[in-house]
């Protein structure tokens, strides 16, 4: 075991980290607000230092980065960029939206969609969930009809991330409808097809520098050649992008918590009452040893996810442990350190409120955390199955909960 990141990867994180600090900070907007063209600048410049495509190979316009790589990527962009929003706007882009085309996707379609993704120029949107259907993702009322050399998508798309933004979309689809794993298919169509229609961008409690919108589909006719995988692939896909969501998206928090824990160590150092600087009361330096002790077990946990990621380990409780992890640390360490600033904490929108806005969407986006318990309660050979089924669940079902 070596928990040391090698040379290269130190020296991206140190440029990456710089990078943020400097250039990613967002141009000021009244409350609930969204500056669209900055968001754009800032992803274009993004793009040209080669992070919102780090994790596709070079040959396609990528940084080629492993999945280690591409979670310190992501830790040092969380750390450095003060909009936890926009860096979940790049995960989302990055590891829902470019991999799967990656891992999926013809040579064709590779060439056709990856470099202009890379470079800035485009952003990528998933979207699978729907009024009727989120944890229960397998569950589509959107679907795809056979119809000439195409198909013809309908159905309506709910809370789908960078929607207000996308250039394209990567659509899931039922294609048998009641056919369960094997019953929903992939399509990357963009967003100027006739028959799609993206809706009112959401105000959110949290991530507000991450536009999401709901996405309608109707009559929209996309070519065969659109399919990503194959019919009926739609569900591996889709596991494969929470995937990489699960671990290398949710190092962006792991960043954040660093930025937020090192700043409530300065504070407690300097803040004076009664006579002594606040940290050296135990009440207050105990609460920031377990914020420390959150982060660090949830970094070694994301980090072993993602090396098995690397490896191409078919292992899903690692990630799943991972995002359950990160996410339950951030908002302890979000309210931890609200608490520690006192009225300070929730006066003038600093960064310990914001990591606890942005922490609890959290909990509930790449599959609930509930979702997560339970499909690694199946893997242990526990938890609610079917009468009959076997003790040890395939996959698909472990696979199948978003
Ligand atoms: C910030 C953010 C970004 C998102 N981005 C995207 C995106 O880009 N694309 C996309 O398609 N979707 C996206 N989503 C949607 C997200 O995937 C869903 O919100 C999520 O899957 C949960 O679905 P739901 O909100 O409908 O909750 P529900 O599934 O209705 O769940 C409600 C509650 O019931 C619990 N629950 C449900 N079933 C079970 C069960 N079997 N056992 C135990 N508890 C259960 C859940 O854990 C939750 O607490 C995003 C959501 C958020 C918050």
């Amino acid at each position: 075991m070596n928990f040391d990141f090698d040379a290269d990867t130190e020296e991206m994180r140190a440029m990456v980290l710089g990078f943020a600090r400097r250039e990613l900070a967002p141009a000021p907007t009244a409350a609930g607000e969204f500056d669209a063209a900055d968001f754009r600048r800032r992803w274009r410049l993004a793009g040209r230092q080669g992070l919102v495509g780090s994790a596709v190979p070079s040959a396609y316009g990528g940084s080629g980065l492993t999945a280690v790589a591409a979670a310190a990527m992501m830790e040092a962009l969380g750390q450095g960029c003060p909009d936890t929003g926009f860096a979940f706007s790049v995960g989302a882009h990055l590891f829902a939206g470019l991999m799967p085309i990656v891992e999926f996707g013809t040579e064709e379609q590779k060439r056709r969609w990856l470099p202009a993704l890379c470079s800035g120029e485009r952003i990528a949107a998933h979207a699978i969930t729907e009024p009727e259907a989120g944890s229960d993702a397998l569950n589509l009322r959107a679907h795809a009809e056979r119809r000439g050399d195409g198909y013809v998508l309908s159905g309506d798309k709910c809370f789908t991330t960078n929607a207000p933004v996308a250039d394209v979309f990567l659509i899931q689809a039922a294609t048998a409808p009641g056919g369960g794993f094997f019953g929903l298919t992939a399509f990357v169509v963009p967003a100027d097809t006739p028959g799609l229609r993206v809706g009112p961008r959401h105000d959110k409690t949290g991530l507000r520098g991450s536009p999401m919108a709901d996405v309608s589909l109707q009559g929209c006719h996309v070519p065969a050649d659109a399919v990503l995988g194959a019919e009926g692939a739609g569900a591996s896909v889709f596991s494969a992008s929470m995937k990489w969501e699960r671990t290398c998206l949710f190092a962006a928090y792991l960043g954040a918590m660093r930025r937020v824990v090192d700043a409530t160590v300065a504070y407690a150092g300097e803040r004076r009452q009664f006579g002594s600087a606040i940290g050296g009361f135990q009440a207050v330096s105990h609460r920031i040893v377990d914020m420390t002790l959150r982060l660090e077990a949830a970094r070694l946990l994301l980090y072993r996810a993602a090396d098995g990621l690397a490896r191409g380990s078919e292992d899903e409780i690692a990630p799943a442990l991972a995002k359950i992890a990160v996410s339950e640390a951030a908002v302890r360490v979000g309210l931890d350190a609200v608490q520690l600033l006192g009225a300070l904490g929730v006066v003038g929108g600093g960064d310990a409120e914001a990591l606890l806005r942005d922490a609890l969407p959290a909990r509930i986006f790449s599959g609930t955390n509930e979702i997560q318990r339970n499909n690694v309660a199946r893997a242990l050979g526990l938890g609610r199955r079917p009468a009959g089924a076997a003790a040890r669940p395939r996959r698909p079902g472990a696979a199948a909960r978003h």
